[in-house]
């Protein structure tokens, strides 16, 4: 018998995490198969129980139960404390193992495979719900000049900015008039309304690298402003998602799948 995984959320038919996990484990000879878990919005805990019952071995937790995993893991990596957050659980006999890895993701897919330095750069992050939070550490780590959150409702990013050392500024968008960032990481759902975050015209440096960690909608109302405003790089937030996916096989079956034809392959589908 393959070992199951499976990824659990609500809705979670639009998942590509299945055809992502299928490539990850034809490509390293990994015998498992990859499932979608649809939970009823208030039966995450008994739909995962249940999983785990039955012989899961594994879960990734999508919208809207990041924050309910979390709760629900008996044990948690430093990541998913630092996100308040799980989106990969992993079933070890009767332990429940909560991670994050949508932040390792983010800066992978940036570091690894956009080419861009976030150490000593100046970094803007937009955003300040569970998908900032999520990416703060990680980027942190990577040592960046200056790490700004600007939101719309300035109590939450200065709340956020004080749940982290390392100097983070919480700013808002009218705030940001006069400033420059080279890493401006669109984390609002801004682009799902197919609104643009409103950001003052300038704030892109010399070279900046523009990320919307949306994707599947072709450009962004956010991107379209980026690329107009001059940034050098635009992405959307599929190599995060592929990364994020990568990081979480590892998790489970210590194997580091290939991500570049995976990525080339998705890219191709949604074309
Ligand atoms: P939340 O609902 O927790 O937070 C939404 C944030 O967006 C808030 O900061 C909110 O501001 C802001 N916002 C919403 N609309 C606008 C607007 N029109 N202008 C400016 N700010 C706005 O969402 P999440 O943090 O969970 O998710 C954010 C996005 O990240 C989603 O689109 C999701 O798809 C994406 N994502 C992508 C991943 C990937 O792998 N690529 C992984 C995880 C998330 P305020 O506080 O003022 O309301």
């Amino acid at each position: 018998m393959p070992d199951r995984y499976a990824v659990i959320g609500n809705p979670v038919a639009h998942s590509k995490s299945p055809q992502i996990h299928a490539e990850f484990a034809r490509q390293t000879g990994q015998d498992l198969v990859y499932e979608r878990l649809l939970a009823p919005a208030d039966a995450f805990i008994a739909t995962a129980n249940a999983y785990h019952a039955g012989g899961g071995r594994g879960l990734n937790v999508t919208l809207p139960f990041k924050g309910e995993a979390y709760g629900y893991a008996g044990r948690l990596s430093e990541s998913a404390h630092a996100a308040q957050a799980v989106n990969t659980l992993k079933f070890e006999g009767d332990a429940i193992v909560g991670d994050n890895t949508d932040g390792a993701g983010l800066v992978r897919d940036l570091v690894r495979n956009l080419g861009c330095a976030v150490a000593g750069a100046r970094v803007l992050l937009l955003g300040a719900g569970g998908a900032a939070r999520g990416v703060i550490r990680p980027l942190l780590e990577q040592q960046p000049t200056q790490l700004v959150i600007a939101n719309r409702t300035l109590a939450k990013a200065q709340l956020l900015a004080q749940s982290f050392s390392g100097g983070l500024e919480a700013d808002t968008y009218a705030a940001l008039a006069g400033r420059q960032f080279d890493l401006v990481v669109n984390a609002t759902s801004a682009s799902l309304a197919g609104e643009l975050p409103p950001l003052p015209p300038g704030v892109f440096a010399r070279g900046a690298l523009a990320y919307d960690m949306m994707y599947g909608m072709g450009e962004t109302p956010f991107l379209a402003f980026a690329r107009a405003e001059g940034a050098a790089t635009c992405a959307d937030g599929l190599g995060m998602l592929v990364e994020q996916a990568a990081e979480s096989f590892f998790i489970w079956r210590g194997v580091r799948p290939d991500t570049a034809p995976v990525l080339k392959l998705l890219r191709h589908a949604t074309a």
